[in-house]
Order: C-alpha cells, then sequence, then structure tokens
C-alpha cells in the first residue's frame, strides 16, 4: 500500500479547514450554521484590481514570467516598502510567491537543516509549525500569556534560544489573537535579537493594515536596520485588498536568501501567476482609500464582537489591536456540563457543543497551540456576529 513520507508523520490536514468542512456539511443537510472560521475577508476585491488583470490578459501576460516575480511587481513592491513601512529593499532583494504562504514554505525549505530550531510564539497560525515540519526542522512553542497581550517577552525569547535556534517567527498583527505589536514591545525582543547574531527574524506583517483606535503599525526592520541582513519580511495582498484567491505573497531579504528561495520556487511552481502578478502591482500602486473603510467597518465589527462575548458569563476576551479575529478564553466553561450530561473538558469539547448545539462554527485554541481559548473570525455581516453571539450566549446559559 501507499505509505506517506515520514516528513508528514506530525503533518494532517489544518483543523481549522477540518472543523469547515464539518460545518458547511451540516449546513447542506439544513442546520441554520453560523460559520465564524474563515481566514478571509468578506470583501471583494477591488474593481481597478479586476480592470488590470482584464488588460493583463488582453495584452497576453500569459506566459511564465520571471521566476520569483516581475519586474514591475518587484518596482510597485519596492515603492509599497518605502512608502508604507520606512523599508529600503532593492529589488534583487524581493521575491513573490503564491501567497504568503509559499514564501514562508520556500524560506524554511531554503535555510532550515534537520533539526534547526524554529521559535513559534503561541497562539499562532497553524501553518508555521506545519511548513517548519515539512522542512524537518523543529517547531520550539512558546506559549504567551494572555495577560501579556499574547506577546512573546524579552525573557521568554532569551531563554527559548539555543545553538540551533534557525529563526524566530513573530506576526503582528496575529492569527489567531488579533493582538500587535507596538514599537515599544518590539526594542526589548530586538535587544535580544542582537545579542545571538545566529537567529534569523521572520516578520509576517499580513494583517498589518488591519489595525484599530489609532495603533502605529511598526515593523521590525525598520526600527533596527542592523537586523535586515538577517530578517525576511513578509506581506501579501490577500488580507489588505481581499485577494485571497489570487495567490500572491512577497517578501524583502538579503539578497542571499531571496536568491535560495528563488531555487525551491523554481523546482515547485516556476514563478507566480501572471495575471496575479499585473493585478497585485495595481493593488499596490492604486488608489488606497478603501483600506480605511473596510478597517472601520472590521472596527464596528470587532467591538460587537468583543462586547458581546464579554457580556457571557464564564467567556473572556481581549481587546485586540488588529486583524479579524478574537481570541477568547472559555476557560470560566471548563468543568461544566452540557443538557445531554456531556462534561466540557476542553476548548474542542466546547467548539463541538457550539457546533452542535448552537449550530455556530468556531476553532478552538489548541489548533493554535493555546488552551483553552476559542478563535472568532469576525469577517461577516454584523447580524450575522449578533445572531452567532445570542446563541453562544444561550448556548452557554444552558452549560451547569
Ligand atoms: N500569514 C498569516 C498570519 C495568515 O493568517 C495567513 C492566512 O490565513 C497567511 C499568512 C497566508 O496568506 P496568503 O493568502 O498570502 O498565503
Amino acid at each position: 500500500g501507499f505509505v506517506p513520507a515520514s516528513r508528514l508523520s506530525t503533518i494532517g490536514v489544518s483543523p481549522i479547514l477540518k472543523i469547515g468542512a464539518r460545518a458547511q456539511a451540516m449546513k447542506r443537510d439544513g442546520a441554520p450554521m453560523i460559520i465564524l472560521g474563515a481566514g478571509e475577508p468578506d470583501f471583494d476585491t477591488p474593481d481597478n484590481v479586476k480592470q488590470a488583470a482584464c488588460s493583463a490578459i488582453q495584452r497576453g501576460d500569459t506566459k511564465y514570467t520571471a521566476l520569483d516575480g516581475t519586474p514591475e511587481l518587484k518596482r510597485a513592491i519596492r515603492e509599497k516598502f518605502r512608502r508604507e513601512n520606512g523599508l529600503d529593499y532593492a529589488v534583487d532583494e524581493i521575491t513573490v510567491a503564491a501567497g504568503a504562504k509559499q514564501i514562508l514554505f520556500n524560506a524554511m525549505m531554503a535555510t532550515v537543516n534537520c533539526s534547526d530550531e524554529v521559535i513559534i510564539p503561541t497562539p499562532a497560525w497553524t501553518s508555521y509549525a506545519d511548513i517548519v515540519a515539512i522542512a524537518e526542522g523543529s517547531p520550539v512553542f512558546v506559549p504567551c500569556e494572555a495577560e501579556a497581550g499574547f506577546r512573546l517577552t524579552a525573557s521568554q525569547l532569551e531563554a527559548a534560544i539555543t545553538p540551533r535556534t534557525k529563526w524566530l517567527l513573530l506576526n503582528s498583527p496575529s492569527n489567531p489573537s488579533g493582538a500587535a505589536y507596538s514599537e515599544a514591545d518590539y526594542r526589548p525582543l530586538i535587544e535580544v535579537l542582537l545579542r545571538h547574531p545566529h537567529v534569523h527574524l521572520l516578520v509576517d506583517d499580513v494583517y498589518e493594515h488591519i489595525v484599530y483606535d489609532g495603533f502605529r503599525f511598526v515593523t521590525p526592520v525598520a526600527l533596527e536596520p542592523r537586523l535586515k541582513a538577517r530578517s525576511l519580511t513578509v506581506n501579501g495582498v490577500s488580507k489588505a485588498y481581499a485577494m485571497t484567491g489570487w495567490r500572491i505573497g512577497y517578501a524583502g531579504g538579503s539578497r542571499e536568501l531571496v536568491k535560495a528561495m528563488a531555487v525551491v520556487q523554481s523546482q515547485s511552481t516556476s514563478c507566480p501567476l501572471s495575471v496575479s502578478q499585473a493585478a497585485a502591482a495595481e493593488a499596490l500602486s492604486g488608489p488606497q482609500h478603501f483600506l480605511k473603510e473596510r478597517t472601520e467597518s472590521f472596527r464596528r465589527r470587532r467591538d460587537l464582537t468583543v462586547d458581546g462575548l464579554n457580556a457571557i458569563e464564564g467567556i473572556d476576551c481581549r481587546n485586540p489591536e488588529g486583524a479579524f479575529y478574537t481570541f477568547a478564553s472559555c476557560a470560566g466553561l471548563i468543568g461544566k456540563s452540557t443538557p445531554a450530561g456531556k462534561r466540557i473538558k476542553t476548548d474542542n469539547d466546547f467548539c463541538n457543543y457550539l457546533l452542535e448545539e448552537a449550530s455556530v462554527a468556531v476553532v478552538p485554541g489548541a489548533a493554535f497551540g493555546l488552551s483553552p481559548f476559542f478563535r472568532i473570525s469576525y469577517a461577516t455581516s454584523e447580524a450575522e456576529l449578533r445572531e452567532a453571539i445570542l446563541r453562544i450566549s444561550a448556548a452557554c446559559a444552558r452549560l451547569a
């Protein structure tokens, strides 16, 4: 029979996708399901971006492109890094791939040797650990306290670093917690990194535009240029421009790293999709005004969700700085029993209870490496969010 390679031994289909598939199946069977699991904006891709793609097709931009991005797109990215982040990456320090996910994959495959360690503060996006595992590295999880805003502290970082540490992965604003690092939060971490020159830093900034209440987004390489030679600044158009299906992510890093990543890409996808690259160049260079409007709409939904959750006994939810997720504690409900007499022992049990008894799909904190919590993606209509909160509240009231 067929036996999967050992590098897949610790990797399964993402629990988020599994819950989503189960919820979709229940919906098809007639359950009035509200699915708060999706990691994508519910807005449409802007019209100017769609138009740029149509023009690219008509012009005949339908062939292989340069291996890691067209010169036009790389120039647009260079300009974006300069304009929005105060970063100065030359065109040959920029790489483009089929999503920020492929950027991460290329980076880990290009740099991680067997048993190299990669520090991942949790809660974290599930793919980080799985990509490290495919590259045959060892993820080192560092649980971050809700009281510390789910942020890694300098002493935690210092304690996690060993001679085998290859990378530190940071994500701000974060999926799943929505927590973001301010300049003051980054400074002590940067001090630690400067003391350990063998540690590389990967920052995932894909949610940078979705921040609230005047929070000032910053990225570490702009704060400390001495980090530039050993860092990779990752970004993409999926979240900011509602372009998840176009599959374009990009990064700035050292020439050597970017070159090695291109080798991985050359033997997997050859290049990102030509039409999507034209669309992404327009997204980054065209009008940006709708970003603020969309973020304002996300802010209203965040407020509604956080206030709604905090009004429920047993649930405790921190007000996130950004992204479109809340990561709420269900510690106050652990140990209670459902009307059918089933005990809620874990966040998994709680999420299953919500799925089966309230027809609301959310993702357990266990999927992100921190329990007992659950993640709500509030990238859905206010009406649906209100209904979901009512149902969660009623379901919690039935626990005894
Ligand atoms: N990074 C984080 C933190 C994410 O949450 C996601 C998507 O969910 C990605 C990267 C991947 O984005 P892309 O669509 O560019 O591959």
